[in-house]
């Protein structure tokens, strides 16, 4: 290839491939939300010269974590915050999935805590994500605080993320991302525990899985400058999308100063506790009653990760279209630095199932923002890079893919 394409977001103009799991580097990095912006250059995820991802190097960091001393610091901090006057003393944010089930069970049942779930509600429940949902609350024994937003202005942003930014997940992280901090500010609760470490997801730096806590730069806002909601400046929401600044209030982060003065402070039970998505499935099971979904998910091999919001699949089709990483090559990675699978195995199932259309629930999503199902695959178009598609008869093709049998390998 003589002349250089283009590379969109800001992405490595030359694509590789991790040689230990089958994630690339264009994958990229956790962001956050409020300051997503069309023209956004995103972070991607190293590889180092040596081949190898940090999403593998933080894994292999975890085999040489001595998880007795992390569990001792837990129980330290565990002991300053418990409260035993009859108040909560942690908020535990989730849906019903599996990893709340774990978090939330661990710090009642297994360390003597008192801790209120929240929940932001999927943008598109599953019937099965629901009843999981119940089964949470009601089988696993938790108070929980739901905050259901506005409907019409979850639409909104909802469509706003997906023209814009070709992002349907956004509005449901936002709200996510914030709330556990807005209620525990409400409530005077001054620990929170998220679960697994978004450093390892997220493929940040290695350093950052070293600290339990989480960066405020993800759920902060110093002011409502530079913020946008859908790609949108809050600016314009207000006045040509006719929305207040309270209709905004549950995707907007609570305020630094404010946040720092209350003492809040915010953990990852996965520093302490050892997370593995396989063996917390297996927790939330035989605890809760967790079910799986009663089907394969679409673009993936899996059945029982993020299986409660309908447009989560919708958003993994995007991913791929955008980066060219698909539901099943995050999956797999995932499960090839776990040791569940070998990477041949796993290039075997990014081959077979990346990038599959979501057809179960397309259509559901795009009805639920006022949009066509023709519209949205011409709108996706616009979205490939031509660094990593190219059009072969009529028919668009990754340039280069983890088993070789790209349009340019
Ligand atoms: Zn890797």
């Amino acid at each position: 290839m003589s002349k250089k394409l283009e590379a969109y977001y800001g992405l490595p103009s030359e694509v590789k491939f991790c040689k230990q799991c089958v994630m690339s580097n264009q994958r990229p990095r956790s962001y956050p939300e409020f300051r997503h912006t069309t023209d956004r250059k995103c972070p991607t995820l190293p590889i180092d010269d040596d081949g190898v991802c940090h999403g593998c190097k933080v894994y292999v960091n975890k085999d040489l974590i001595a998880w007795e001393e992390r569990e001792k610091l837990l129980l330290q901090l565990l002991d300053k915050y418990r409260r035993n006057d009859g108040y909560y003393d942690c908020v535990v944010p989730g849906s019903g999935g599996k990893d709340s089930v774990f978090a939330a069970w661990l710090l009642k049942y297994k360390y003597g805590m008192h801790p209120l779930t929240v929940t932001w509600p999927p943008t598109v429940y599953t019937s099965y994500g629901y009843q999981n949902y119940l089964r949470w609350i009601d089988e696993g024994g938790f108070d929980n605080l739901t905050i259901r937003p506005n409907g019409r202005v979850h639409r909104l942003l909802t469509r706003l993320s997906i023209e814009n930014l070709l992002h349907p997940f956004q509005s449901f992280i936002l709200g996510q991302k914030n709330l556990a901090a807005q209620v525990a500010m409400k409530y005077g609760i001054k620990l929170i525990f998220f679960g697994e470490h978004e450093a390892e997801v997220g493929g940040n730096d290695i350093a950052d899985t070293f600290s339990p806590l989480r960066d405020k730069a993800f759920f902060t806002k110093e002011d409502l400058e530079g913020l946008y909601l859908g790609g949108v400046s809050l600016k314009e929401l207000q006045e040509r999308h006719g929305l207040s600044l309270a209709d905004l209030y549950q995707y907007l982060p609570p305020d630094y100063s404010e946040l720092e003065a209350s003492g809040i402070q915010c953990h990852y039970l996965g520093y302490y506790v050892r997370w593995i998505p396989q063996e917390a499935y297996y927790f939330a099971v035989e605890k809760t009653g967790f079910q799986a979904r009663p089907f394969r998910t679409e673009g993936t091999y899996s059945k029982y990760s993020s299986i409660d919001d309908k447009i989560d699949d919708l958003h993994y089709y995007t991913t791929y279209i955008k980066f060219g990483i698909g539901r099943a090559t995050d999956d797999a990675s995932q499960e090839i630095r776990n040791k569940h699978l070998t990477r041949e195995e796993g290039v075997a199932l990014v081959k077979q199932y990346d990038g599959e259309v979501p057809h179960r629930y397309l259509k559901d999503c795009l009805d639920y923002v006022g949009l066509s199902v023709d519209w949205f695959f011409d709108h996706c178009d616009k979205f490939r890079s031509p660094h990593l598609w190219a059009k072969v008869d009529g028919e668009w093709r990754l340039r280069h893919t983890v088993w070789g049998g790209g349009v340019d390998d």
